[in-house]
């Protein structure tokens, strides 16, 4: 097979690591699913759901029935998948049939599952989202209750499995506000469901940020996705877990993302020419370059462009210049004997230096899960130990 301009590794011992850590926090009774929406942040579906398997984790969230396909075919018979997103009427009869869960967020979506589920002669089982707030997908309140007497009254065809909602940004503190608003709405859902006699097998709201910092948002589930591949939901949660456990001094979360390419190309520049496109970079001395080759179209964003580095020989080696469709160059002048086909880490460890994906948002306005979640599916992984 002829070979990929670049391929990413992924580390199981990191993983385990990361949900050791995750049980720690959380308890053992709280139940987590994996979100791996976005071919699970990038990592890839098809490696990442047998890795966690393997770890005791054998729920799965993703954002569409398209998703929750990619995931069916990978995940042993034990496994359950939700859908939290875009699930199309076509595909009812699909979800139905392989008893995937999903989100209902409006009523006649609601009857029109009964009624399909009827016609099939099966069971739907149904996680109703509320709104609480964040004011993205959520039932609206004023149909909570005549949603919840059609599920109480369909029972052979509607299982009411989850009742979720989504909380609008726990990992930054200042929306704490915002945040303890919704716990309380939520908790109102829950007492109304009381007086009208129907209860959800299970009760989620939070994802990485609040199931690691606002114990009473656990409930019975979690659904954890950036923390997972062990990047923290952001610095506001990392600061706040690290300042509470002083005796910790490193961080318990490890990248088990490996992401590398290979020097393309080397050359010296003269004082005084320009690299690459337009005049992003002079050089004002006599330089010494690696191509590397891969480029926006590879998920390495043009954001990075004169701005960034990786890593060759275990060194940084800045990038200099525009970021292109397929290549970029990087300045090679302070290190000895580059050679075409030496190993260049985009993302991770090299020798003792690593590029965490948490260093991308210094440099451009990416999200810790924006970086990865873009990398193409087309790019090899490996599952290393
Ligand atoms: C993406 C998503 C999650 C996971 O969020 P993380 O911050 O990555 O843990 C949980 N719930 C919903 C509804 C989501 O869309």
């Amino acid at each position: 097979m002829p070979r990929h301009s670049s391929r990413i590794e992924l580390s199981l011992s990191a993983l385990r690591k990361n949900i050791k850590f995750l049980r720690s926090q959380i308890g053992e009774e709280v139940q987590i699913a994996s979100v791996v929406k976005a071919n699970a942040y990038g990592h890839g579906i098809e490696q990442f759901v047998p890795m966690i398997e393997k770890c005791g984790i054998h729920y799965f969230a993703v954002a569409s029935s398209y998703e929750a396909d990619e995931v069916f075919q990978v995940a042993t018979k034990e496994s359950h998948i939700v859908i939290m997103g875009i699930l199309y009427p076509e595909d009812l009869e699909w979800v139905i049939e392989n008893q995937i869960e999903f989100y209902v967020f409006d009523y006649e979506r609601l009857v029109l599952v009964r009624d399909v589920a009827q016609k099939m002669g099966q069971q739907a089982i149904i996680h109703l989202e509320v709104e609480t707030g964040a004011n993205r997908t959520g039932l609206p309140p004023e149909d909570f209750t005549k949603s919840i007497k059609l599920l109480r009254e369909n029972q052979e065809h509607l299982r009411f499995k989850g009742l979720c909602t989504h909380l609008a940004g726990a990992e930054t503190l200042a929306n704490n506000f915002r945040i303890s608003k919704q716990i309380v709405r939520y908790q109102e859902y829950l007492k109304k469901l009381k007086k009208l006699n129907h209860q959800p097998e299970i009760r989620h709201i939070a994802s990485s940020a609040g199931a690691m910092s606002i114990p009473e948002a656990r409930f019975d589930m979690v659904r954890i996705g950036i923390s997972q591949y062990g990047q923290w939901p952001g610095p506001d949660i990392y600061h706040l877990y690290m300042a509470q456990h002083p005796a910790v001094k490193k961080n318990p979360l490890s990248q088990m993302i490996t992401w590398k390419t290979d020097v393309n190309h080397v050359k010296e520049v003269q004082r005084g020419e320009f690299i690459g496109y337009g005049l992003a970079y002079e050089a004002t001395r006599n330089m010494r370059l690696a191509v590397i080759p891969l480029g926006y179209s590879n998920g390495y964003g043009r954001s990075l462009s004169n701005n960034g580095y990786v890593l060759i020989h275990g060194k940084k080696a800045p990038i200099c210049g525009l970021v292109n469709m397929n290549l970029f160059m990087v300045d090679i002048t302070h290190l000895r004997n580059v050679k075409v086909g030496d190993e260049v880490v985009l993302i991770g460890r090299q020798n003792n230096n690593k590029i965490e994906i948490s260093s991308f948002s210094e440099f451009s306005r990416y999200l810790n899960a924006e970086l990865v979640s873009r990398l193409p599916a087309a790019i090899p992984r490996e599952v290393v130990k």
